[in-house]
């Protein structure tokens, strides 16, 4: 099919060719009228190219020319295709503005990083949380930029699914939260974000707990003393020797709760990383062995396997805890007649204690929320059988500082298994 532009042409140059050819026969020089009259076409036609040159570069200051034929159609597409230009471009412009008043309307920092941690783009908020001057830091590493070692061992950890705390310099009380997530193709967001209130916040409850279970143990270690003691009265009457056994039953609860408060805001008050003192497993097994084997509440098959010579190096106080709370629920939620199988292995992926019993279990809907302060499946059995909802609190901070994780398999009315795994580097002598 002949395009626009040339069913104007053709006809042109054949009328042209047509009436060069009359005129030559007219003046018996066919040829040479032909060849002047496609000449003066053509000369006519470098004006024009001329023309549209012209208007081309100068187009702002320029009126297109007043063409017609081909021409005429080439400057119409020509205004068109510019027009649309300009009017995508100004859309373009808008969205960048509106993007641009939107992320700095944000209350988070966002950077963009590349493959390499380069800095790419960065929001206002970012540039304030940050110290980044936009002219300087683009396209350097981000590390080189915020020097806090918290962020280069998240970075180097490459495990984003939490974000690291740091704080914004050694003398500033504000506390920022960084996170990276995956944008576009190796791309990164960083978002930072101030949480200095409540980091303030969580520090206050901190020392609230702290404080308070404090200030409690005094008293009710006295007041416990004095229920032991009147309780030991051999004259009492039933009902008052009733309410003073469940005097003794409540304060030992209470005792316990303390102690396992303290227990809980010592692990996390202190530093994120347990010592690396040497703790002797097999050893610190078997006199717990001994004390449990003695226990009259404990069911009937009880058993040790101590399968590794090998040690964990951390805090003795903090895994003699983690194992006694998974030795002591273990018992208070398996019936007389159940089984409890205690284990500690090594292999090549570290340190593994584990206590497996054929207990209660728990339903899959509480797993996810049992290492949370105070929680319990069914607070009445709890209370009853003395548990302050701490213990496993207590056994996830204390792994924590150990570098170790909680693994929780359990069936509803089957049983539960508890496996504590332990890095390498914690493990220490044969295996
Ligand atoms: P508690 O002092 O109440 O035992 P924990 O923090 O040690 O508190 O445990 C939280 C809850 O997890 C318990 O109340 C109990 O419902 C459940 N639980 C813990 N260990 C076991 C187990 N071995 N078998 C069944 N349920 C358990």
């Amino acid at each position: 099919m002949i395009s626009g532009i040339w069913t104007f042409a053709l006809p042109r140059i054949l009328a042209l060719i047509a009436a060069a050819i009359v005129v030559g026969l007219l003046i018996g020089h066919v040829a040479l009228t032909i060849a002047v009259a496609l000449c003066v076409a053509l000369g006519l036609n470098y004006y024009r190219l001329f023309l549209l040159e012209r208007w081309l570069k100068n187009r702002r200051l320029v009126d297109p020319p007043d063409l017609s034929g081909p021409w005429g159609e080439v400057i119409a597409l020509t205004v068109r295709i510019y027009r649309r230009k300009k009017f995508h471009k100004k859309r373009l412009s808008e969205v960048v503005r509106e993007f641009r008043g939107l992320t700095s309307a944000l209350p988070d920092g966002i950077v963009v990083l590349g493959r390499e941690h380069e800095i790419q783009w960065f929001n206002p908020r970012a540039a304030r949380f940050l110290g980044l001057r936009r002219r300087v830091d683009i396209g350097h590493r981000i590390d080189n930029l915020v020097r806090q070692p918290e962020f280069r061992t998240y970075l180097d950890r490459a495990e984003f699914s939490m974000p690291v705390i740091v704080r914004q310099s050694a003398t500033a009380d504000v506390f920022l939260s960084l996170q990276m997530v995956d944008y576009g193709e190796g791309q990164k967001l960083l978002v930072v974000r101030d949480v200095s209130r409540e980091i303030r916040v969580e520090a206050m409850r901190k020392d609230f707990v702290a404080n308070a279970s404090h200030e409690l143990r005094s008293p009710l270690t006295v007041i416990a003393g004095y229920v032991d003691t009147l309780a030991d009265d051999p004259v009492l009457d039933a009902e008052t020797r009733t309410a003073l056994e469940e005097m003794q039953r409540q304060s030992a609860r209470m005792q316990a709760v303390v102690d396992d408060l303290i227990d809980l805001s010592r692990l996390e008050s202190g530093s994120n990383e347990a010592p690396f003192d040497f703790i002797d497993v097999p050893w610190l097994l078997s006199l717990m062995k001994r004390d449990v084997l003695a226990r009259p509440d404990r069911c009937s098959e009880f058993e040790f396997a101590i399968d590794s010579e090998s040690g964990i190096l951390g805090a003795e106080s903090e895994i003699h805890s983690i194992f006694s709370n998974l030795i002591g629920n273990a018992i208070k939620y398996t019936p007389k007649d159940g089984r409890i199988n205690v284990r500690w292995w090594v292999d090549e992926a570290g340190g593994h204690f584990s206590v497996a019993d054929t207990g209660m279990g728990i339903a899959p809907e509480h797993l996810p929320r049992l290492t949370e302060r105070f929680y319990r499946v069914d607070p009445g059995r709890s209370r009853a059988s003395g548990g302050s909802g701490l213990g496993l609190s207590i056994v996830k901070h204390a792994l924590q500082r150990h570098g170790g994780t909680l693994r929780i398999h359990s069936e509803e009315a089957q049983g539960s298994t508890f496996t504590c795994d332990f890095p390498e580097a914690r493990i220490s002598g044969r295996s």
